[in-house]
């Protein structure tokens, strides 16, 4: 199991990248709509994109993180790899590079014990 399915992260990371790619989108509607001279709607498209890949990113950034130490995995992806790793790396990875971390050899939480 990856550290980000034991770490249930898997469900954060997937949902920045989905609001990073409805930003991208919408951005792309901007656009058309700018070639068909609607300037009202390209410009609130456009922000309206920017601002939901802005909101992705940082979500990805700041929900993405260690669970022992709340060392942010996505920041060390984007900082320490070369570019087009990091998204291998975060699905692949299975100890935190920080700490050491592996939630995949962690004791389950059960409610029982
Ligand atoms: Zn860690």
């Amino acid at each position: 199991m990856t550290f980000l399915a034991a770490a249930r992260l898997e469900r954060r990371r997937s949902i920045g990248v989905a609001v990073e790619a409805l930003g991208g989108l919408a951005m792309l509607a901007g656009l058309a709509m700018l070639r068909l001279n609607h300037d009202t709607v390209f410009a609130i498209f456009m922000f309206g994109g920017m601002g939901l890949v802005i909101l992705g990113f940082l979500y990805g950034l700041l929900g993405v993180r260690c669970p022992a130490r709340g060392s942010s995995l996505t920041w060390h992806a984007y900082s320490q790899l070369p570019y087009g790793e990091w998204s291998t790396w975060l699905d692949t990875l299975e100890r935190c590079p920080r700490c050491g971390f592996e939630p995949g050899n962690a004791p389950v939480a059960n409610d029982a014990a």
